[in-house]
């Protein structure tokens, strides 16, 4: 009887070390067998911006994330990819508030004809919501342009923040402000998105900057310089060069259309959507109005002046010349 239960428990090591085996084996063949697109590495891929090329790394592992047909008849052949022309869909982050309180911000963004990705909430608490996929284009930004491309909806990924907007106060646009917590919430998220689909600071963005003659969202009180210098999303400029162009504005032809022609031009250069022809109007006020909501908060008053112009050739210096 002994000598019985000797060979089971013999049998059983056997057994186990006979799986062992056979594991370590499979895993040697999976790995040799692996084709060397799964080896890290990383791609230097061409891209072109306006006459302009650029080379962009794809980081290692991002590509092999795909969705693509399941078809009954045919086999989808994986083995040529990932091709080297692509980038990310996803170009812009446009910021928003919804003017609304909680309740209201959730029901219009789901059950109506507006929507976008994500809902940061007024509460402080952890959650943020995501109310349409990042790879299915939401419905935020209507009629828009930057740089040339209108219909931002197509490129864009969308947050609203539930904030009750402004309200109006002898004739001032009084914005209401945001909680830290809720600030926090939107800048977590913001470097997230970011850093995954790759986003150039300048095309993170106010609904004011793509739709100036129509909106004020996210306002005046949106922390964009701490966005900047805290988390490092979106675009700022540098003191030393707006001070060096505030010093060479020119007081005494600010007026004239030649001047008011190359401001114009500087801010078709940085992205805005401006006419082009060396006149001031209500279009132009509300252009610089947005401009400054978003760049030089403490006044937005829409008069051109030489701060304002300082900050948008600032800017070009910085990201576009
Ligand atoms: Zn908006």
């Amino acid at each position: 009887m002994r000598g019985f239960f000797m060979f089971i428990k013999f049998a059983k090591y056997f057994i186990l070390m006979r799986q062992i085996f056979t594991l370590i084996l499979s895993i040697s063949l999976l790995a040799s067998c692996t084709p060397s697109k799964n080896v890290k590495q990383t791609k230097i891929i061409k891209k072109v911006i306006r006459d302009t090329v650029y080379l962009e790394k794809i980081k290692a592992g991002n590509e092999n994330k795909y969705v693509s047909a399941v078809l009954d008849d045919y086999k989808i052949n994986d083995s040529h990819f990932p091709a080297i022309g692509q980038d990310y869909r996803q170009k812009f982050l446009i910021l928003h508030y919804t003017a609304l309180d909680n309740y209201r911000s959730y029901n219009v963004l789901t059950e109506q004809q507006v929507s976008s990705h994500y809902l940061i909430n007024d509460i402080d608490d952890n959650t943020i919501d995501i109310l349409v996929s990042e790879s299915q284009r939401a419905w935020h930004a209507g009629y828009s342009y930057w740089l040339g491309r209108t219909n931002i909806n197509d490129s864009s990924i969308g947050i609203e923040i539930v904030n009750p907007g402004y309200r109006i106060e002898d004739e001032q646009i009084i914005f209401f402000p945001y909680p830290e917590y809720q600030f926090k919430k939107v800048a977590k998220l913001s470097k997230n998105i970011v850093e995954r689909y790759d986003i150039d600071p300048t095309y993170v963005l106010g609904h004011s900057d793509v739709a100036p003659q129509r909106k004020e969202d996210p306002g005046a009180l949106f922390p964009w310089k701490r966005l900047y210098d805290e988390y490092g999303v979106g675009a700022w400029y540098e003191d030393v060069d707006k001070y060096e162009y505030i010093r060479q504005f020119p007081y005494e032809r600010k007026d004239s259309e030649a001047f008011i022609l190359a401001y114009q031009k500087e801010f078709a250069k940085y992205g805005y959507e401006v006419p082009q022809d060396g006149i001031w109007s209500k279009k132009m006020e509300k252009l610089t109005a947005a401009f400054q909501m978003h760049f030089r908060p403490s006044n937005y008053s829409g008069e051109l002046d030489a701060e304002t112009w300082a900050i948008l050739r600032a800017l070009n210096k910085k990201y576009r010349d």
